[in-house]
């Protein structure tokens, strides 16, 4: 999976070559050795307590392999990633079979939630779905122009929100549009401000109880779009949203941007919620469907 390697080429670089340089003086998995991978895993942004965990598992199966290279350490590596990766339970995304499909996009401003927004319209426009967009984010100045630019240039429809409208009424006109014109899916970029935890809460709840008013049952997914580029400052901030409402799937942008795809581990480790696609880029095109095992591959391989 050649585009997954090179959008992730900075990650591989990173930590591949520490594991290499690790291993060049590998005598066993002793404390100090322990010590040196510890400092590559918060190097790659896994975090504190994600990387404690690894690193644990990785002393006792070495312990208990008797593992006597590098070669198996890495091994035992990616293999405690994967398995932290796969210890939750997922929710799939489903469309909706009456009615359109709702996905609720949030994130703080400049999490790159717009850009984001309009590749997931592509990506489904793509798959044979008629898609309509709703330019929400009412409060971010030009974030609802951006959103019809990229709309008119994927060639999906656009609702546009005043400026600093009622997101949840710019929700309803949007909701009603696409019963109308019977759209597959709705995607809604929707305003990020972090400023004040209770109006964040209040202002959810209500996009979330008008799209249930009408179009029962969605939306089907909330997904939260975080900046790689801002490590764990940005897994806090995302944990504003995940306790405000009720988030279903990260995206996670800029890893092209960044040297510190341990991210992806440690956001599922404190969040618990599963990573589906990956930005890569800034075009249109430039976002992945996630897949932990291809993206460990890409990051060590
Ligand atoms: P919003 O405020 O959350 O809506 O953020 P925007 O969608 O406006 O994005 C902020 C900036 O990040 C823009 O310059 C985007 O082009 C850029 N951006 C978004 N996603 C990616 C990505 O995956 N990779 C890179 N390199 N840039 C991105």
């Amino acid at each position: 999976n050649d585009y997954y390697l090179s959008g992730l080429s900075k990650s591989r670089t990173s930590f591949a070559s520490k594991l290499k340089r690790l291993g060049s003086g590998f005598k066993g998995v002793d404390e100090d050795f322990l010590e040196e991978l510890m400092i590559i895993l918060l190097e790659a942004d896994l975090g504190i307590e994600t990387a404690e965990k690894i690193i644990r598992g990785v002393e006792s199966k070495a312990i208990e392999t008797k593992a006597k290279s590098m070669d198996e350490v890495n091994d035992i590596l990616f293999e405690e990633m994967q398995t932290l990766y796969n210890s939750f339970e997922d929710e799939e995304f489903k469309f909706n079979e009456d009615g359109p499909t709702v996905i609720l996009m949030v994130g703080v401003n400049g999490s790159g939630k717009t850009t984001t927004t309009a590749k997931l319209a592509n990506k489904f426009k793509n798959e044979g779905k008629s898609v309509l967009l709703i330019a929400a984010d009412t409060f971010r100045a030009g974030a609802v122009d951006q959103l019809k630019r990229w709309a008119d240039r994927i060639g999906v429809d656009c609702v546009m929100g005043k400026n600093n409208a009622d997101p949840a009424s710019v929700i309803v006109d949007g909701c009603r549009q696409a019963k109308e014109n019977g759209n597959d899916l709705i995607i809604a970029d929707t305003a990020g401000r972090l400023q004040n935890k209770v109006n964040l809460m209040k202002e959810l709840e209500k996009m979330h109880r008008v799209i249930d008013r009408e179009i029962p049952e969605q939306p089907a997914a909330v997904w939260l779009v975080i900046d790689a580029t801002t490590g764990q400052n940005g897994i806090s901030q995302a944990r504003e949203f995940t306790t405000a409402t009720d988030v279903n799937g990260i995206i996670l942008t800029k890893l092209d941007g960044s040297a510190k795809g341990g991210i992806v581990i440690s956001i599922r480790n404190l969040l618990g919620l599963p990573v589906k696609y990956v930005g890569l880029g800034e075009s249109v095109d430039d976002l992945k469907e996630f897949d932990i095992d291809s993206f460990i591959y890409s990051i060590c391989g």
